[in-house]
């Protein structure tokens, strides 16, 4: 388990990671090549996690879930880290679940979460526009009211589960006249939703597993019950308070990879052989392995000190995982450059598995928020 030394870690989480770990070491590695050529992780995977209650951790077991904290979905997280599993793309889908949990109407709560929970729907959060990724408030997807449901016209980009998902939540602007107060969140059904059409799975530098799509709404028509809160125009206010965990989630992935590229690393150095004796042996690899160790125990820290206030009282605010969002990424990303170096030309082949690593650990620093705009609101947080 990757956080075993955490201050909230306990031996039910524990155990809730070691029946994570089963599950993807038999459901989903063996079959990682597969689903690469194939651009996605196939439904029948989701429906098996859904069946370990894989999908609705934090959703109410009275419909359907786990009932579980945000704790137990940071040790799913860990696990994905740990194996570079980044084609299953549990963690939109959680992001998604958690916007109909924290604003969702009862009527939303019980059609939605029972199936997020089963994996009869599978979640996905679109925000990002062709012309619209850093600066939401310059989006254009609009949403008009029309009698009792909301016309949707716009297109998404770069959506993670854009192939796969049937459950979106859209973020749109219901008053074109205003910037961030004219947003507002709708959570949309696909399954034959006129006006609603899908672009090609894009084709990227990694995460080959992953399907990433562009979505396109044409006149689209859902009831006006899609609306998530109580009222048009809250949809900013919603990202900002659910980003955090957006952010944190890429940062415990993060730490998953940065370990699993120095286990690689520390196996791979013992065993090659180069002057006579192993790689391991000479002083430069031996420091870049206390290196990355070190780094790793100092994002590790910091994340599961985020991970214990985002599940307390305290709550975590938007500087701290942005912090955790911006660094981690940073060390994740010399970390795994620094153990590919260790593997010498093999690094660069497919078959080892630092090379996907590699490929994967990029975008890290982009999606969710670029670095560069973590560090904005880093900043905002210090002057006034
Ligand atoms: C694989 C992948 C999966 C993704 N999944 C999703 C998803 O599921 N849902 C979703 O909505 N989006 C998703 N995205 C989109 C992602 O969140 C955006 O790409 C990201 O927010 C950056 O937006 P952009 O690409 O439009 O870049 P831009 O906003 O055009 O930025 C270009 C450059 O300008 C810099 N920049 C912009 N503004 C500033 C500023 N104020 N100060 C300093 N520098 C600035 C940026 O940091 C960046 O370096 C995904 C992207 C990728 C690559």
């Amino acid at each position: 388990m990757l956080f075993s030394d955490a201050q909230w870690a306990n031996e039910e989480l524990t155990a809730f990671s070691d029946g994570i770990g089963k599950f993807l070491d038999r459901e989903v590695l063996p079959r990682r090549k597969e689903f690469e050529t194939a651009g996605a992780v196939p439904r029948e995977i989701w429906q098996k996690a859904g069946d370990n209650g894989l999908l609705g951790i934090s959703v109410p077991e009275e419909l359907g879930g786990l009932s579980g904290s945000l704790a137990h979905e940071s040790i799913l997280l860990g696990e994905l880290g740990l194996r570079n599993e980044m084609g299953f793309g549990y963690y939109v889908h959680s992001i998604a679940v958690h916007y109909v949990l924290a604003y969702g109407t009862e009527y939303q709560k019980e059609k939605w979460l029972p199936k997020l929970a089963t994996g009869d729907l599978i979640g996905a959060i679109c925000m990002s526009e062709p012309g619209a990724g850093s600066d939401l408030q310059g989006i254009n997807t609009t949403a008009t009211a029309d009698g009792n449901e909301y016309v949707i016209n716009g297109s998404k980009t770069f959506i993670s589960n854009g192939q796969i998902a049937n459950f979106l939540v859209v973020v749109a602007k219901t008053d074109k006249t205003q910037g961030a107060k004219g947003i507002s969140l709708l959570g949309v059904e696909t399954d034959g939703l006129e006006g609603f059409s899908r672009g090609q799975n894009l084709e990227k530098l990694g995460l080959k597993s992953q399907d990433t799509s562009e979505l396109f709404f044409n006149n689209a028509r859902v009831p006006s019950t899609a609306l998530i809160g109580p009222e048009e125009g809250q949809g900013f206010i919603q990202m900002m308070q659910q980003l955090p965990w957006e952010r944190l989630i890429i940062a415990i992935l993060g730490v998953g990879i940065a370990e699993a590229a120095l286990q690689e690393a520390v196996s791979y150095t013992q065993e090659r052989k180069a002057f006579g004796k192993s790689i391991a042996e000479f002083q430069n690899t031996r420091f870049k392995l206390a290196e990355a160790k070190t780094k790793i125990e100092f994002a590790k820290a910091y994340v599961e000190k985020c991970i214990g206030k985002i599940t307390s009282d305290t709550g975590l605010s938007a500087a701290e995982a942005s912090m955790a969002k911006y660094l981690v990424s940073e060390i994740q990303n010399e970390v795994v450059d620094e153990c590919l170096q260790l593997h010498g030309g093999y690094g660069f082949m497919m078959e080892y598995p630092i090379a996907r690593m590699f490929a994967d650990s990029r975008v890290q620093k982009i999606y969710g928020g670029t670095n560069e705009i973590m560090k904005e609101l880093i900043a905002r947080s210090l002057l006034h």
